[in-house]
């Protein structure tokens, strides 16, 4: 179907396009890569007045290190992650999960902002977030500046702590530990397709055992779910397979997820739980014994 009619803004910097969104108010909405919105748009499912690019900002490109800590613009696309050297050095699970999105031609527009943003519990991004501890920066109408941890982001299916005139400028991810073991396992029934369910693993690995783990799920729930009990039951174990199982209970334990058609809600569960237990093993192997 061909979108509705809408008014085409480019503001050249955060604060210009800040004050036309406060302007514009709920009619308008930010464009990023256009690979959730416009599709969105076609269908009538949104129907914005006023698109808002944000592409003619540069401050909102590139991934950076401050502080040692990553900070990557809103507007870096996955095909960009995919490429970085400074990704692959410090967080190599956003390569691992950018190549699961999509194909090349989506993941060339597609930006990491519009990912995380969106608010859809099927992006990849927001779970992997979650794991990493990750924070989003957020500006608002009048140079305001706040920043949200990816936990507290997210309040329902396209629900969001995005504020009326708010950008999201850039997300903030701690380095994970030296040598830790990282995981992203998605289950798709096809390339392009969004996952019926999927998994990521952070931890550590200190004296043969687990020290750290954070686990998440993707597409089992209204938002991207922390299983925080999960995590706990692997913590202090080297994986026996009665670990394992006790995990991957605990993580279908909060899994709900809608019967569509990627499969029944007990099906996407039980997914859900092989994600786990896959990931799991796959961190833990690739852990450095510290
Ligand atoms: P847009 O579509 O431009 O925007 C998405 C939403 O976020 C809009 O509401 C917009 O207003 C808002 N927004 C965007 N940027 C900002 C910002 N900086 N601040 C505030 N609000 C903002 N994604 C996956 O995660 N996994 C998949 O498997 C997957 N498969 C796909 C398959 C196909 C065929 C297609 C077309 C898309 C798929 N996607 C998938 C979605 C893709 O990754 C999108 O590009 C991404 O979700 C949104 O990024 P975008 O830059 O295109 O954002």
């Amino acid at each position: 179907m061909i979108p509705g009619s809408f008014t085409y803004h480019k503001p050249q910097s955060i604060s210009e396009a800040s004050a036309l969104l406060a302007s514009l108010g709920d009619e308008a909405r930010p464009l990023a890569g256009g690979h959730s919105l416009i599709p969105m748009m076609k269908l009538r499912m949104a129907t914005p007045q006023h698109l808002v690019d944000l592409g003619g900002i540069a401050g909102l490109k590139g991934v950076t290190v401050e502080n040692g800590t990553l900070v990557i613009g809103a507007m870096t696309t996955q095909a960009e992650l995919i490429a970085s050297d400074l990704i692959k050095a410090q967080a190599p699970i956003l390569i691992e999960t950018s190549l699961m999105i999509a194909d090349p031609q989506v993941r060339s527009c597609g930006t990491i902002g519009g990912n995380v943003a969106n608010g859809d519990p099927g992006n990849d991004m927001p779970a992997v977030m979650m794991a990493l501890g990750a924070s989003y920066r957020l500006a608002g109408p009048g140079g305001a500046e706040r920043t949200v941890a990816a936990r507290d982001f997210y309040q329902g299916a396209y629900f969001t702590d995005l504020q009326p005139g708010e950008i999201l400028v850039a997300v903030v991810a701690p380095n994970p530990p030296r040598g830790h073991g990282y995981a992203y396992e998605k289950m798709k029934r096809k390339i392009g397709d969004y996952a019926t369910a999927a998994a990521a693993v952070i931890l550590t690995r200190r004296n043969g055992v687990i020290a750290d783990c954070a686990i998440t799920l993707t597409n089992v729930g209204e938002t991207a779910l922390v299983a925080e009990e999960a995590a706990r039951a692997v913590i202090g174990s080297a994986l026996d397979p009665a670990t394992l199982k006790r995990a991957t209970a605990a993580a279908e334990a909060i899994a709900s997820p809608a019967t569509d058609g990627r499969g029944t809600a007990a099906y996407r569960t039980k997914v859900a739980g092989v994600m786990v237990a896959r990931a799991l093993r796959r961190a833990f192997d690739r852990a450095a014994n510290a």
